[in-house]
C-alpha cells in the first residue's frame, strides 16, 4: 500500500473533523481531501442527495432535514457504511464531516472501523484521528453574522474579513448583498448553542481516550491548515 510518507499512496485511515458552524472545518476537509487524495464524506450532503433522488431514506429524512433535527442514528450509520464500502475511493481512508454527531454514532464508528481496517489494511490502527477546530464564540459570531451573499452570482463576502469594494454591493455584478436567514444573530446563537450541547459528549468521549486533537481555529486560515496537515502527517494515532 505505497510508501509510508507519500500522502497520495499511504494509508491515512479515518479522519474526523469536529467544529462549530463557521469554524472552517469544511474548508480544511477539502484541503485534506486534495492533499491525501481521499474523499470528504459529509453526511449532510449524502442525506440531501438522498432527498433529491427521492430514495426511501430520502423520503424519511426530508422533514427532519427541513427542521434541522437529527436523522436517527441507524439510518445515518447504514447510509455511511454503504458509501464507504461501495466505492474504491475509500480504501486508504476518508474524511468525515458532520459525523459522528451523537455518542452512539461515535461508538458505532469505532466498531465499524475495527472491521473495515482489518479488511482494507490489516495491522494498521483502526482508531480515527479526531480534530476539533476550536474557535472562540465571539470570533464565530463575527464570522457568521458578517456573512453577506450576492443573490445573483452567489459569491460570499464577510463585512469584517472580506468586505466588498463598495459596502453592501457585489464586486462582480453590482447586486445588493443580502444576509441569509440562518446567518442572522438570533438563529446563529441558537445554532451555536445546539452545537455546543451536541459536541460536548463527543469531545469527552474522544478526549478520555486520548484521541482528541485541538487546533486553534482563531488563527489565519494558512496557519490552521498547517497545523491540521502536520497532525495528519505525523499520523497521531493512539
Ligand atoms: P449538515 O450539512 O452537516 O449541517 O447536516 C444537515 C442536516 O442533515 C442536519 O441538520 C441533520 O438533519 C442531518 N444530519 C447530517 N449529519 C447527521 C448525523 N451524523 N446524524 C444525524 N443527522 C445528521
Amino acid at each position: 500500500m505505497g510508501s509510508v510518507t507519500d500522502p497520495k499512496t499511504r494509508f491515512v485511515g479515518a479522519l474526523v473533523l469536529l467544529g462549530a458552524p463557521g469554524a472552517g472545518k469544511g474548508t480544511q476537509a477539502k484541503i485534506l481531501a486534495a492533499q491525501y487524495g481521499i474523499p470528504q464524506l459529509s453526511t449532510g450532503d449524502l442525506l440531501r442527495d438522498n432527498v433529491a433522488r427521492g430514495t426511501e431514506l430520502g423520503k424519511i429524512a426530508k422533514a427532519m432535514l427541513e427542521h434541522g433535527e437529527l436523522v436517527p442514528d441507524k439510518l445515518v450509520e447504514d447510509m455511511l457504511a454503504e458509501r464507504i464500502r461501495m466505492f474504491g475511493d475509500t480504501q486508504r481512508g476518508f474524511i468525515l464531516d458532520g459525523f459522528p454527531r451523537t455518542l452512539a454514532q461515535a461508538e458505532w464508528l469505532d466498531r465499524f472501523l475495527e472491521d473495515w481496517t482489518a479488511r482494507v489494511s490489516p495491522g494498521q490502527s483502526a482508531h480515527p484521528v479526531v480534530i476539533n477546530v476550536a474557535v472562540g464564540y465571539n470570533q464565530l459570531l463575527r464570522r457568521l453574522t458578517g456573512r453577506r451573499s450576492c443573490p445573483t452570482c452567489g459569491r460570499i463576502y464577510n463585512v469584517y474579513f472580506q468586505p466588498p469594494r463598495v459596502a453592501d454591493i457585489c464586486d462582480i455584478d453590482g447586486s445588493k448583498l443580502v444576509t441569509r436567514r440562518d446567518d442572522c444573530e438570533d438563529v446563529i446563537s441558537a445554532r451555536l448553542k445546539a452545537y455546543e450541547k451536541m459536541t460536548l459528549p463527543l469531545t469527552e468521549y474522544y478526549g478520555s481516550r486520548g484521541r482528541l486533537h485541538e487546533i486553534n481555529g482563531d488563527q489565519e486560515l494558512d496557519a490552521v491548515t498547517g497545523a491540521v496537515l502536520k497532525l495528519v502527517k505525523n499520523g497521531d494515532r493512539v
